[in-house]
Protein backbone atom coordinates (compact mmCIF):
# COMPACT_ATOMS: atom_id res chain seq x y z
CA UNK A 1 0.00 0.00 0.00
CA UNK A 2 1.74 3.14 -1.12
CA UNK A 3 1.08 6.90 -0.55
CA UNK A 4 0.22 8.14 -4.09
CA UNK A 5 2.51 10.63 -6.01
CA UNK A 6 4.42 11.25 -2.72
CA UNK A 7 8.23 9.92 -3.92
CA UNK A 8 9.82 7.45 -1.47
CA UNK A 9 12.16 9.17 -0.19
CA UNK A 10 9.37 12.04 1.13
CA UNK A 11 7.27 8.64 2.17
CA UNK A 12 10.46 8.02 4.65
CA UNK A 13 10.63 11.78 6.16
CA UNK A 14 6.67 11.51 6.37
CA UNK A 15 7.20 8.40 8.31
CA UNK A 16 9.72 9.67 10.38
CA UNK A 17 7.69 12.94 10.97
CA UNK A 18 4.90 10.73 11.83
CA UNK A 19 6.32 8.29 14.15
CA UNK A 20 7.51 11.36 16.35
CA UNK A 21 3.83 13.14 16.83
CA UNK A 22 2.71 9.60 17.05
CA UNK A 23 5.05 8.32 19.89
CA UNK A 24 4.91 11.65 21.76
CA UNK A 25 0.96 11.47 22.14
CA UNK A 26 1.16 7.92 22.60
CA UNK A 27 4.15 8.23 25.07
CA UNK A 28 4.67 6.12 27.92
CA UNK A 29 3.25 7.74 30.96
CA UNK A 30 6.23 9.82 32.99
CA UNK A 31 4.29 9.53 35.95
CA UNK A 32 3.29 5.74 36.03
CA UNK A 33 5.33 3.04 37.09
CA UNK A 34 4.37 -0.87 37.19
CA UNK A 35 6.01 -3.12 40.47
CA UNK A 36 6.31 -6.25 40.85
CA UNK A 37 6.89 -7.55 44.81
CA UNK A 38 6.24 -9.68 47.14
CA UNK A 39 2.20 -10.47 47.17
CA UNK A 40 1.29 -9.27 43.48
CA UNK A 41 1.81 -6.50 40.78
CA UNK A 42 0.38 -3.28 40.65
CA UNK A 43 0.82 0.00 38.62
CA UNK A 44 1.39 3.07 40.37
CA UNK A 45 0.42 6.48 39.48
CA UNK A 46 0.04 10.10 41.01
CA UNK A 47 3.14 9.74 43.63
CA UNK A 48 5.50 12.07 45.09
CA UNK A 49 8.44 10.19 46.50
CA UNK A 50 9.91 6.77 46.01
CA UNK A 51 12.40 5.60 48.88
CA UNK A 52 14.40 2.14 47.69
CA UNK A 53 14.98 0.40 51.42
CA UNK A 54 17.41 -2.12 51.86
CA UNK A 55 16.68 -3.99 55.10
CA UNK A 56 14.42 -1.37 56.19
CA UNK A 57 17.51 1.29 55.94
CA UNK A 58 16.76 4.31 53.04
CA UNK A 59 18.81 4.02 50.46
CA UNK A 60 18.21 6.67 47.97
CA UNK A 61 14.56 8.80 47.41
CA UNK A 62 13.44 10.05 43.85
CA UNK A 63 10.67 11.92 43.09
CA UNK A 64 8.18 11.87 40.27
CA UNK A 65 9.44 13.01 37.77
CA UNK A 66 12.65 10.63 37.71
CA UNK A 67 11.07 7.77 35.73
CA UNK A 68 14.07 6.64 33.67
CA UNK A 69 16.28 7.20 36.54
CA UNK A 70 13.90 5.10 38.85
CA UNK A 71 14.24 2.27 36.12
CA UNK A 72 17.72 2.66 35.62
CA UNK A 73 18.23 2.41 39.78
CA UNK A 74 16.27 -0.13 40.48
CA UNK A 75 17.89 -2.68 37.54
CA UNK A 76 20.71 -2.68 39.51
CA UNK A 77 19.36 -2.70 43.20
CA UNK A 78 16.77 -5.30 42.52
CA UNK A 79 19.25 -7.82 41.14
CA UNK A 80 22.31 -7.11 43.94
CA UNK A 81 22.92 -10.98 45.25
CA UNK A 82 22.80 -9.84 48.48
CA UNK A 83 20.42 -11.67 50.77
CA UNK A 84 19.07 -8.35 52.09
CA UNK A 85 15.53 -7.83 51.99
CA UNK A 86 14.39 -5.03 48.49
CA UNK A 87 11.41 -2.73 49.67
CA UNK A 88 9.94 0.38 48.01
CA UNK A 89 8.05 3.10 49.53
CA UNK A 90 5.81 5.22 47.96
CA UNK A 91 4.57 8.38 49.58
CA UNK A 92 1.57 10.26 47.74
CA UNK A 93 1.58 14.27 48.15
CA UNK A 94 -1.71 14.09 50.30
CA UNK A 95 0.78 12.31 52.90
CA UNK A 96 0.22 8.86 52.65
CA UNK A 97 2.22 6.31 51.83
CA UNK A 98 2.59 2.45 51.32
CA UNK A 99 5.31 -0.17 51.44
CA UNK A 100 5.91 -3.08 48.47
CA UNK A 101 8.02 -5.78 49.84
CA UNK A 102 10.81 -7.60 48.44
CA UNK A 103 10.43 -6.15 44.85
CA UNK A 104 11.65 -7.24 41.95
CA UNK A 105 11.01 -5.69 39.08
CA UNK A 106 9.76 -2.06 38.39
CA UNK A 107 9.17 -1.12 35.04
CA UNK A 108 7.35 1.55 32.62
CA UNK A 109 3.64 1.05 31.75
CA UNK A 110 3.97 0.45 27.77
CA UNK A 111 1.90 2.04 25.76
CA UNK A 112 0.75 1.54 22.06
CA UNK A 113 3.41 4.12 20.79
CA UNK A 114 6.15 1.15 21.10
CA UNK A 115 3.65 -2.15 19.84
CA UNK A 116 5.10 -1.31 16.31
CA UNK A 117 7.99 -2.03 17.10
CA UNK A 118 8.50 -5.54 15.89
CA UNK A 119 8.14 -3.75 12.56
CA UNK A 120 11.13 -1.51 12.36
CA UNK A 121 13.07 -4.53 14.11
CA UNK A 122 12.64 -6.56 11.15
CA UNK A 123 13.61 -3.91 8.97
CA UNK A 124 16.97 -3.56 10.57
CA UNK A 125 17.65 -7.06 10.32
CA UNK A 126 16.35 -6.96 6.81
CA UNK A 127 19.01 -4.26 6.15
CA UNK A 128 21.74 -6.48 8.24
CA UNK A 129 21.09 -9.76 6.44
CA UNK A 130 22.12 -8.01 3.62
CA UNK A 131 25.14 -5.62 4.82
CA UNK A 132 27.73 -8.78 5.46
CA UNK A 133 27.07 -10.31 2.00
CA UNK A 134 26.78 -6.79 -0.03
CA UNK A 135 30.28 -5.58 1.16
CA UNK A 136 31.83 -9.34 0.56
CA UNK A 137 30.21 -9.81 -3.14
CA UNK A 138 30.80 -6.11 -4.39
CA UNK A 139 33.78 -5.61 -2.97
CA UNK A 140 35.46 -8.72 -4.88
CA UNK A 141 33.82 -7.20 -8.12
CA UNK A 142 35.44 -4.28 -7.08
CA UNK A 143 38.79 -5.19 -6.22
CA UNK A 144 38.69 -7.27 -9.59
CA UNK A 145 38.15 -4.67 -11.61
CA UNK A 146 40.73 -2.04 -9.69
CA UNK A 147 42.96 -4.14 -11.46
CA UNK A 148 46.14 -4.14 -9.24
CA UNK A 149 46.65 -4.12 -5.83
CA UNK A 150 49.21 -0.23 -6.06
CA UNK A 151 45.52 0.84 -7.80
CA UNK A 152 43.78 -0.08 -4.07
CA UNK A 153 46.64 1.16 -2.01
CA UNK A 154 46.13 4.39 -3.71
CA UNK A 155 42.22 4.85 -3.13
CA UNK A 156 42.55 3.46 0.10
CA UNK A 157 45.04 5.76 1.61
CA UNK A 158 42.98 8.67 0.06
CA UNK A 159 39.97 7.35 1.48
CA UNK A 160 42.05 6.81 5.21
CA UNK A 161 43.98 10.35 4.88
CA UNK A 162 40.22 12.13 4.36
CA UNK A 163 38.62 9.83 7.11
CA UNK A 164 41.15 11.35 9.35
CA UNK A 165 40.57 15.20 8.18
CA UNK A 166 37.13 15.14 8.42
CA UNK A 167 37.16 13.21 12.05
CA UNK A 168 40.22 15.70 13.24
CA UNK A 169 37.93 18.54 12.22
CA UNK A 170 34.53 17.11 14.02
CA UNK A 171 36.48 16.81 17.53
CA UNK A 172 38.10 20.23 17.10
CA UNK A 173 34.36 21.76 16.12
CA UNK A 174 33.70 19.36 19.10
CA UNK A 175 36.56 20.60 21.63
CA UNK A 176 35.66 24.08 20.32
CA UNK A 177 32.04 24.36 21.11
CA UNK A 178 32.60 22.72 24.71
CA UNK A 179 35.21 25.25 25.49
CA UNK A 180 32.88 28.10 24.44
CA UNK A 181 29.38 26.86 26.27
CA UNK A 182 31.15 24.58 29.16
CA UNK A 183 28.10 22.77 29.75
CA UNK A 184 29.23 20.78 32.75
CA UNK A 185 29.70 23.82 34.97
CA UNK A 186 26.08 24.29 35.17
CA UNK A 187 25.10 21.36 36.57
CA UNK A 188 23.73 21.20 40.30
CA UNK A 189 25.69 19.33 42.43
CA UNK A 190 22.51 17.24 43.76
CA UNK A 191 21.75 16.41 39.75
CA UNK A 192 24.72 14.94 39.54
CA UNK A 193 25.00 12.76 42.30
CA UNK A 194 21.89 11.36 41.70
CA UNK A 195 22.44 10.92 38.03
CA UNK A 196 25.83 9.02 39.16
CA UNK A 197 23.67 6.92 41.78
CA UNK A 198 20.82 5.91 38.88
CA UNK A 199 23.20 5.01 36.11
CA UNK A 200 26.14 3.41 38.21
CA UNK A 201 25.17 -0.53 37.31
CA UNK A 202 24.70 0.11 33.69
CA UNK A 203 27.91 2.05 33.80
CA UNK A 204 29.60 -0.47 35.67
CA UNK A 205 28.90 -2.89 33.01
CA UNK A 206 30.35 -0.88 30.04
CA UNK A 207 33.63 -0.06 31.97
CA UNK A 208 33.80 -3.79 32.84
CA UNK A 209 33.54 -4.69 28.83
CA UNK A 210 37.27 -3.61 29.83
CA UNK A 211 37.87 -1.87 25.83
CA UNK A 212 41.17 -0.55 24.73
CA UNK A 213 42.75 1.01 22.29
CA UNK A 214 45.61 -0.88 20.93
CA UNK A 215 46.87 0.40 17.12
CA UNK A 216 48.98 -2.59 16.72
CA UNK A 217 46.37 -5.03 17.80
CA UNK A 218 43.76 -3.25 15.22
CA UNK A 219 46.05 -2.99 12.15
CA UNK A 220 47.01 -7.36 13.06
CA UNK A 221 43.71 -8.07 13.61
CA UNK A 222 42.42 -6.94 9.97
CA UNK A 223 43.98 -9.73 8.79
CA UNK A 224 41.57 -12.35 9.06
CA UNK A 225 42.62 -15.75 10.92
CA UNK A 226 39.46 -17.61 9.16
CA UNK A 227 36.91 -15.02 6.58
CA UNK A 228 34.12 -16.92 7.77
CA UNK A 229 34.49 -16.06 11.26
CA UNK A 230 35.14 -12.48 10.43
CA UNK A 231 31.92 -12.91 8.55
CA UNK A 232 30.00 -14.29 10.66
CA UNK A 233 30.91 -11.81 13.52
CA UNK A 234 29.95 -9.18 11.38
CA UNK A 235 33.97 -8.09 11.33
CA UNK A 236 34.03 -5.37 8.53
CA UNK A 237 37.52 -4.46 8.29
CA UNK A 238 38.74 -8.47 8.15
CA UNK A 239 36.06 -9.06 5.56
CA UNK A 240 37.20 -5.70 3.65
CA UNK A 241 40.64 -7.57 3.60
CA UNK A 242 40.15 -10.72 2.31
CA UNK A 243 37.30 -9.93 -0.25
CA UNK A 244 40.02 -6.98 -1.88
CA UNK A 245 42.67 -10.07 -1.83
CA UNK A 246 39.96 -12.39 -3.35
CA UNK A 247 39.38 -9.77 -5.79
CA UNK A 248 42.78 -8.45 -6.67
CA UNK A 249 44.34 -12.49 -7.14
CA UNK A 250 41.37 -13.01 -9.58
CA UNK A 251 42.70 -11.09 -11.78
CA UNK A 252 46.15 -12.77 -11.98
CA UNK A 253 44.98 -16.02 -12.95
CA UNK A 254 43.11 -17.17 -15.88
CA UNK A 255 40.48 -15.17 -17.77
CA UNK A 256 38.55 -18.44 -17.92
CA UNK A 257 38.56 -19.35 -14.50
CA UNK A 258 38.47 -15.69 -13.05
CA UNK A 259 35.40 -14.88 -15.05
CA UNK A 260 32.70 -17.26 -13.76
CA UNK A 261 33.41 -16.50 -9.87
CA UNK A 262 33.28 -12.80 -10.72
CA UNK A 263 30.55 -13.13 -11.68
CA UNK A 264 28.97 -15.12 -9.56
CA UNK A 265 29.81 -12.08 -7.08
CA UNK A 266 27.98 -9.76 -9.41
CA UNK A 267 25.15 -11.77 -9.55
CA UNK A 268 24.99 -11.99 -5.92
CA UNK A 269 25.69 -8.09 -5.69
CA UNK A 270 22.83 -7.23 -8.19
CA UNK A 271 20.24 -9.55 -6.46
CA UNK A 272 21.18 -7.68 -2.71
CA UNK A 273 20.92 -4.49 -4.84
CA UNK A 274 17.35 -4.62 -5.48
CA UNK A 275 16.58 -6.48 -2.73
CA UNK A 276 17.52 -3.23 -1.00
CA UNK A 277 15.36 -1.44 -3.66
CA UNK A 278 12.43 -3.50 -2.13
CA UNK A 279 12.82 -3.54 1.09
CA UNK A 280 12.92 0.13 1.13
CA UNK A 281 9.18 -0.01 0.24
CA UNK A 282 8.53 -0.77 3.68
CA UNK A 283 11.27 1.72 4.82
CA UNK A 284 8.32 4.57 5.62
CA UNK A 285 6.45 2.13 7.99
CA UNK A 286 9.87 0.99 9.84
CA UNK A 287 10.67 4.11 9.78
CA UNK A 288 7.67 4.97 11.97
CA UNK A 289 7.47 2.44 14.16
CA UNK A 290 11.42 2.88 15.31
CA UNK A 291 10.64 6.75 15.71
CA UNK A 292 7.27 6.50 17.40
CA UNK A 293 8.87 3.88 19.61
CA UNK A 294 12.03 5.58 20.72
CA UNK A 295 9.74 8.89 21.39
CA UNK A 296 7.19 7.20 23.19
CA UNK A 297 9.79 5.11 25.51
CA UNK A 298 12.21 7.66 25.89
CA UNK A 299 12.63 9.85 29.24
CA UNK A 300 11.90 13.38 28.23
CA UNK A 301 12.59 14.30 32.33
CA UNK A 302 16.13 13.81 32.11
CA UNK A 303 16.59 15.32 28.76
CA UNK A 304 16.04 18.88 30.97
CA UNK A 305 19.01 17.86 33.46
CA UNK A 306 20.98 17.47 30.68
CA UNK A 307 19.65 20.14 28.28
CA UNK A 308 23.27 22.04 28.14
CA UNK A 309 25.13 18.55 27.06
CA UNK A 310 22.60 17.17 24.59
CA UNK A 311 22.17 21.01 22.94
CA UNK A 312 26.26 21.03 22.82
CA UNK A 313 26.52 18.00 20.72
CA UNK A 314 23.87 18.76 18.77
CA UNK A 315 25.22 22.07 17.55
CA UNK A 316 28.69 20.31 17.10
CA UNK A 317 26.45 17.49 14.98
CA UNK A 318 24.54 20.06 12.96
CA UNK A 319 28.10 22.09 12.72
CA UNK A 320 29.85 19.34 10.79
CA UNK A 321 26.88 17.75 9.08
CA UNK A 322 25.51 21.48 7.23
CA UNK A 323 28.51 23.56 7.60
CA UNK A 324 31.86 21.24 7.15
CA UNK A 325 30.78 18.74 4.53
CA UNK A 326 29.12 21.10 2.45
CA UNK A 327 32.55 23.45 2.57
CA UNK A 328 34.21 19.89 1.46
CA UNK A 329 32.12 19.52 -0.76
CA UNK A 330 32.88 22.39 -2.67
CA UNK A 331 36.03 22.40 -1.98
CA UNK A 332 36.79 18.86 -3.34
CA UNK A 333 33.43 18.26 -5.85
CA UNK A 334 31.62 20.36 -8.39
CA UNK A 335 28.33 18.68 -6.76
CA UNK A 336 25.64 21.35 -5.97
CA UNK A 337 24.89 21.26 -1.96
CA UNK A 338 21.40 20.94 -2.41
CA UNK A 339 21.62 17.94 -4.69
CA UNK A 340 23.61 16.19 -2.89
CA UNK A 341 21.67 16.48 0.27
CA UNK A 342 18.67 15.44 -1.79
CA UNK A 343 19.92 11.93 -2.44
CA UNK A 344 20.92 11.53 1.09
CA UNK A 345 17.20 11.73 2.40
CA UNK A 346 16.72 8.08 3.00
CA UNK A 347 20.10 7.70 4.00
CA UNK A 348 19.42 9.86 7.03
CA UNK A 349 16.05 8.86 7.82
CA UNK A 350 17.45 5.03 8.24
CA UNK A 351 20.62 6.16 9.80
CA UNK A 352 18.57 8.33 12.52
CA UNK A 353 15.88 5.61 12.93
CA UNK A 354 18.27 2.78 13.07
CA UNK A 355 21.10 4.39 14.90
CA UNK A 356 23.46 2.17 12.90
CA UNK A 357 26.18 2.95 10.26
CA UNK A 358 26.19 -0.93 9.42
CA UNK A 359 22.57 -1.31 8.61
CA UNK A 360 22.78 1.81 6.67
CA UNK A 361 25.15 0.49 4.82
CA UNK A 362 22.84 -1.09 1.79
CA UNK A 363 21.07 2.03 1.50
CA UNK A 364 24.25 4.18 1.29
CA UNK A 365 25.64 1.89 -1.28
CA UNK A 366 22.77 1.80 -3.19
CA UNK A 367 22.30 5.40 -2.90
CA UNK A 368 25.70 6.49 -3.81
CA UNK A 369 25.71 3.91 -6.95
CA UNK A 370 22.65 5.07 -8.32
CA UNK A 371 22.38 8.49 -7.44
CA UNK A 372 25.74 10.24 -7.04
CA UNK A 373 27.46 8.55 -9.89
CA UNK A 374 30.20 6.89 -7.95
CA UNK A 375 31.07 3.68 -9.59
CA UNK A 376 30.72 0.54 -8.20
CA UNK A 377 34.65 -0.24 -7.78
CA UNK A 378 35.12 2.90 -5.56
CA UNK A 379 31.78 2.38 -3.58
CA UNK A 380 32.03 -0.78 -2.55
CA UNK A 381 35.42 -0.14 -1.02
CA UNK A 382 35.57 3.77 0.25
CA UNK A 383 31.49 2.80 2.30
CA UNK A 384 32.67 -0.49 3.99
CA UNK A 385 35.79 1.06 4.87
CA UNK A 386 34.16 4.47 6.10
CA UNK A 387 31.04 2.10 7.53
CA UNK A 388 33.89 1.07 10.22
CA UNK A 389 36.37 3.60 10.83
CA UNK A 390 34.75 6.85 9.48
CA UNK A 391 32.72 7.89 12.81
CA UNK A 392 32.76 11.96 12.84
CA UNK A 393 29.86 12.12 14.49
CA UNK A 394 30.63 9.59 17.05
CA UNK A 395 34.18 11.19 17.62
CA UNK A 396 32.94 14.74 17.95
CA UNK A 397 30.40 13.25 20.66
CA UNK A 398 33.03 11.66 22.45
CA UNK A 399 35.01 14.67 22.61
CA UNK A 400 31.98 16.85 24.22
CA UNK A 401 31.04 13.66 26.53
CA UNK A 402 34.89 14.03 27.94
CA UNK A 403 35.01 17.73 27.88
CA UNK A 404 31.52 17.91 30.17
CA UNK A 405 32.25 14.88 32.15
CA UNK A 406 35.58 16.45 33.16
CA UNK A 407 33.82 19.72 33.78
CA UNK A 408 31.02 17.99 35.98
CA UNK A 409 34.07 16.43 38.07
CA UNK A 410 35.15 20.09 38.23
CA UNK A 411 38.41 18.95 35.68
CA UNK A 412 39.91 21.93 34.20
CA UNK A 413 41.14 20.36 31.05
CA UNK A 414 44.87 21.64 29.58
CA UNK A 415 45.77 21.80 26.04
CA UNK A 416 48.00 19.21 26.03
CA UNK A 417 45.16 16.75 27.34
CA UNK A 418 42.87 18.42 24.83
CA UNK A 419 45.15 17.22 22.19
CA UNK A 420 45.29 13.89 23.85
CA UNK A 421 41.27 13.78 23.47
CA UNK A 422 41.79 14.80 19.87
CA UNK A 423 44.52 11.68 19.12
CA UNK A 424 42.31 8.87 21.40
CA UNK A 425 39.33 10.25 19.68
CA UNK A 426 40.30 10.05 16.28
CA UNK A 427 41.60 6.21 17.36
CA UNK A 428 38.49 5.05 18.90
CA UNK A 429 36.43 6.34 16.33
CA UNK A 430 38.39 3.83 14.17
CA UNK A 431 38.01 1.06 16.24
CA UNK A 432 34.08 2.01 17.31
CA UNK A 433 32.04 -0.95 15.97
CA UNK A 434 29.50 0.67 13.72
CA UNK A 435 26.26 -0.28 15.57
CA UNK A 436 24.22 1.34 18.05
CA UNK A 437 25.60 2.35 21.45
CA UNK A 438 29.25 1.96 21.26
CA UNK A 439 30.42 4.85 20.97
CA UNK A 440 29.62 5.28 24.59
CA UNK A 441 31.66 2.43 25.00
CA UNK A 442 34.91 3.85 23.32
CA UNK A 443 34.57 7.03 25.38
CA UNK A 444 35.47 4.98 27.95
CA UNK A 445 39.24 4.71 26.39
CA UNK A 446 39.02 8.37 26.03
CA UNK A 447 38.62 9.49 29.82
CA UNK A 448 41.35 7.06 30.83
CA UNK A 449 43.38 8.79 29.15
CA UNK A 450 42.82 12.17 30.11
CA UNK A 451 42.56 10.92 33.82
CA UNK A 452 38.47 12.29 34.24
CA UNK A 453 36.75 9.16 36.65
CA UNK A 454 35.54 6.92 33.97
CA UNK A 455 31.97 5.88 35.85
CA UNK A 456 31.15 9.74 34.56
CA UNK A 457 30.02 7.80 31.78
CA UNK A 458 26.61 7.86 33.78
CA UNK A 459 26.13 11.00 33.68
CA UNK A 460 25.49 10.93 30.25
CA UNK A 461 24.06 7.46 30.24
CA UNK A 462 20.38 9.10 30.05
CA UNK A 463 20.78 10.47 26.68
CA UNK A 464 22.69 8.25 24.44
CA UNK A 465 20.02 7.06 22.63
CA UNK A 466 18.96 10.12 21.73
CA UNK A 467 22.27 10.86 20.82
CA UNK A 468 23.21 7.88 19.11
CA UNK A 469 20.32 8.39 16.86
CA UNK A 470 21.67 12.30 15.72
CA UNK A 471 25.49 11.08 15.21
CA UNK A 472 24.80 8.52 13.22
CA UNK A 473 23.78 11.04 10.75
CA UNK A 474 26.89 12.24 10.03
CA UNK A 475 28.84 9.13 10.26
CA UNK A 476 26.97 8.22 7.36
CA UNK A 477 26.54 11.30 5.38
CA UNK A 478 30.61 11.34 5.59
CA UNK A 479 30.72 7.91 3.93
CA UNK A 480 28.66 9.48 0.95
CA UNK A 481 30.81 12.53 0.70
CA UNK A 482 33.95 10.75 0.62
CA UNK A 483 32.83 8.51 -2.05
CA UNK A 484 32.20 11.20 -4.45
CA UNK A 485 35.38 12.89 -3.39
CA UNK A 486 37.69 9.90 -4.52
CA UNK A 487 35.34 9.11 -7.12
CA UNK A 488 36.00 12.70 -8.66
CA UNK A 489 40.08 12.81 -7.98
CA UNK A 490 40.10 9.76 -9.62
CA UNK A 491 38.19 11.38 -12.45
CA UNK A 492 35.64 8.47 -12.18
CA UNK A 493 32.59 10.21 -11.02
CA UNK A 494 29.64 9.99 -13.03
CA UNK A 495 26.48 13.05 -13.26
CA UNK A 496 24.30 13.00 -10.74
CA UNK A 497 20.59 11.66 -10.86
CA UNK A 498 17.99 13.15 -9.03
CA UNK A 499 14.64 10.24 -8.58
CA UNK A 500 13.33 7.64 -6.77
N1 LIG B 1 25.61 4.22 16.31
C1 LIG B 1 26.84 4.69 15.74
C2 LIG B 1 26.97 4.18 14.32
O1 LIG B 1 26.55 3.10 14.03
C3 LIG B 1 28.04 4.32 16.56
C4 LIG B 1 28.01 5.06 17.90
O2 LIG B 1 28.30 6.26 17.91
O3 LIG B 1 27.65 4.50 18.93
O4 LIG B 1 27.45 4.87 13.48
Amino acid sequence: MRLPRVKLHNQIIIGLLLGVFFGAIFSVNPYKISLKYKSGEEVVSYWSEIIFLKDSLPQITFNSNEQTQIIKYSKGFLTLPDKSQKNILIKYPDGTSKLYEDVTVIDKVKSIGVLLRPIGDIFIRLLNMIAIPLVLASLIVGAASLSDLKHVAKIGGKTIAFYFMTAIIAISAGLLISNILQPGYFMAVETKEKLLVAFQEEARSKIEQNVSINIIDFLVNIVPKNPFYAIANGEFLPIVFFSIMIGVFLTQIPQNKSQPVINFFEGISDALILMVNKIMYIAPYAVFTLISATVAEFGFNILQSLLLYSTTVIIGLIFITFIEYPALLKIFTNISIKDFFSTQKKVIAVAFSTSSSAATLPVTMEICEKNLGVPNKIASFVLPLGTTINMDGTALYQAVAAMFIAQVYGFDLSVTQQITIVITAVLAAIGTAPVPGIGLIMLIVILRSVGVPEEGIALIIGVDRLLDMCRTVPNVIADSLACVVIAKSEGELGPIILDN
